[in-house]
């Protein structure tokens, strides 16, 4: 354990003992809930049984919301209880009602460690509720797991431009908070019958204390049609395809395969293709079943975005690029001759 090994105090202190449970805060949006939600229940689950304890999804929305639905959903996917609250300030996301909202719920009802994605929401509400509540957050994990004897979240994210992973703990500080990407996490196995318990909560807004004002939702279009982190296949292109022209090429594969394109870093700042095709460090994490990387070089920052993924397949002209050492299968070529080879081989099957 990473408290008894550095030598720390490990006892939890006696006015923290108070706090019990795993939480996660189920984010939906326009009728559907967000997957990284099940994905942390999975995550708390596994916590939770370390500690002991219970894990309780949260879940907040207006009056005509069906959140007693997403309930169910999550006591199949691991939650035994959710605390509902119900409000017509909760429709639709704003900052102010559900910081307020969720850190009423926390003073309330204590829980020991608490569970958001590193969505656009998560990331927003999750840093807001920290400072209100005085407590620790650590952003953007990649792996949680339980000192059992300080009770300590030691939650391990990538440090000094992914070439390190630290692993954070809360020691003196609840709930202990993290946020955790979409895809990082595996999805639980769902047990339909699974029951749980529903808490309703009231919790007292004022529309006329709330600054901001929700007036319209317009979807952005393109980044809506992006589905890179839940993709099964994905063909990727790195700086050696040289050129927007020759990008191209990873197009002509990812159509025959029914694939999202994603590129590493240095093919967006060139602009040859949208931002939010970029997997890596500081673009998305994913997980798909296959994933063909082609003039990629491997770097660890491209790496920690898909090396969860089931089938890597490489295609470099250099025998020694570091992708080789971690791809399941590899291609030693000019990307701009197996490419086509690739693509027209698909197409006649
Ligand atoms: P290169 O490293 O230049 O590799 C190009 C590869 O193409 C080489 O291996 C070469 O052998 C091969 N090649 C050349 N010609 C051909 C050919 N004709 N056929 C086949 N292969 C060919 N990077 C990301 O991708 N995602 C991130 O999220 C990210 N975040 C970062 C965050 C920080 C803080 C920092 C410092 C860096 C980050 N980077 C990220 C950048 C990262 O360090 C690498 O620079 C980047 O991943 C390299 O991209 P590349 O593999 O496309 O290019």
């Amino acid at each position: 354990a990473p408290a008894a090994r550095s030598g720390r105090k490990t006892e939890l202190p006696e006015h923290l003992k108070a706090y019990k449970g795993v939480w996660v805060f189920l984010e939906h949006d326009r009728g559907h809930v967000h997957q990284v939600s099940w994905e942390l229940l999975g995550s708390a689950r596994k916590l939770a049984d370390t500690l002991g304890a219970e894990v309780a999804g949260v879940l907040m929305g207006g009056p005509d919301e069906p959140l007693a639905q997403y309930a169910q959903e999550a006591f199949g996917y691991g939650a035994d209880l959710c605390y509902v609250v119900h409000d017509p300030v909760l429709k639709g996301y704003r900052n102010e009602p559900f910081t307020k909202g969720l850190t009423d719920l926390v003073n309330r009802f204590q829980p020991e460690i608490m569970l958001l994605g590193a969505t656009t929401m998560g990331r927003d509400l999750a840093g807001s509720v920290a400072t209100t509540l005085q407590t620790g957050l650590t952003a953007d994990c990649t792996e949680l797991n339980i000192d059992p004897v300080s009770r300590a979240l030691a939650a391990t994210r990538p440090t000094f431009g992914g070439s390190l992973l630290c692993t954070i703990m809360t020691l003196a500080y609840r709930p202990q908070m993290a946020t955790v990407r979409p895809r990082v996490m595996s999805m639980p196995k769902k047990e339909a019958t699974r029951s749980g318990r529903i808490v309703e909560v009231e919790i007292g807004f004022e529309e006329s204390s709330i600054v901001t004002k929700l007036l319209d939702f317009i979807p952005d279009a393109s980044s809506n049609k992006i589905n890179l982190a839940y993709a099964d296949i994905i063909v990727s292109g790195g700086k050696g395809m040289k050129n927007a022209d020759n990008f191209q090429l990873i197009w002509n594969l990812a159509r025959v395969l029914g694939a999202e394109v994603g590129a590493s870093r240095p093919v967006v700042q060139a602009g040859w293709v949208e931002a939010e095709r970029q997997v890596g460090q500081t673009g998305k994490t994913v997980r798909p079943k296959l994933y063909i990387a082609c003039g990629i070089s491997g770097a660890i920052q491209h790496r920690v975005g898909m090396e969860s993924a089931d089938a890597i397949v490489a295609i470099n002209n250099d025998p020694n690029a570091p992708i080789f050492d971690f791809a399941h299968y590899g291609i030693v070529g000019n990307a701009m001759t197996v490419l086509p080879a690739l693509t027209e081989a698909f197409r006649s099957h």
